[in-house]
């Protein structure tokens, strides 16, 4: 049983070749936006506007076409085979819905099998996933699939709490209301007592 809480951000594993944003094209869009909703985007406030929204998209976009395969790559052997979790690592998306922020704290477990991987990399591959346009459900699968591919995991889980600003500033405007996905793979799928240990831990009722 390892616990840990990950803060850090990993290194530069798991960089590959990517064309990147197009920031021209993105100052462009702002503009056309800013027009459309009847602002003028000469004014003081907005001047900077277009410029500073393709530099935010460049950092919360850096996600794509970055390979999260190479970041478990760097695993090591080691004879380890109890639960492993990585607690309350913090998540900021965007939907790819309304591209409004989606944000929580992602739970990690993995049961290796020989092969573990340093608690950071975990913590950058939810960071590396979460900096594309997502939907919860797919980011909690695929943060499963990849331990369990990556590190040929006995078993992987995935629990994410988040609070969605597109339910809660816009159309349904339920404050408060927040998203919870979980995702059992190998083990924690046919072991309910291995699931039931898990939510334990994470101080969540086994239901
Ligand atoms: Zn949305």
């Amino acid at each position: 049983m390892a616990k840990g809480n990950a803060r850090g951000d990993g290194a530069a594993a798991g960089r590959v070749a990517r064309r990147g944003v197009d920031k021209d094209a993105i100052q462009k869009a702002v503009l056309t936006i800013l027009r459309a909703i009847g602002e003028d985007p000469e004014r003081e406030g907005l001047i900077g506007t277009p410029r500073r929204i393709a530099n935010m998209y460049e950092e919360l976009f850096s996600g794509i076409g970055e390979d999260p395969m190479a970041l478990l790559t760097v695993g090591f052997e080691e004879q380890h085979k109890e639960m492993v979790i990585v607690k309350d690592i913090p998540l900021q998306s965007l939907c790819e819905h309304h591209l409004l922020p989606f944000h929580g704290v992602a739970h990690v477990a993995y049961i290796p099998n020989g092969r573990i991987v340093g608690i950071s990399k975990i913590a950058r591959l939810v960071e590396m996933l979460a900096h594309r346009p997502q939907v919860q459900e797919r980011l909690t699968s695929q943060i499963a699939d990849l331990l369990m591919k990556g590190l040929r995991a006995r078993g992987a889980a995935v629990v994410i709490d988040a609070t969605h600003l597109c339910m809660t500033m816009r159309g349904v405007k339920k404050p408060g209301s927040r998203v919870v996905t979980s995702a059992n793979r190998g083990i924690f799928r046919e072991n309910p007592s291995t699931r039931a240990e898990f939510l334990t831990l994470l101080g969540r009722p086994a239901g």
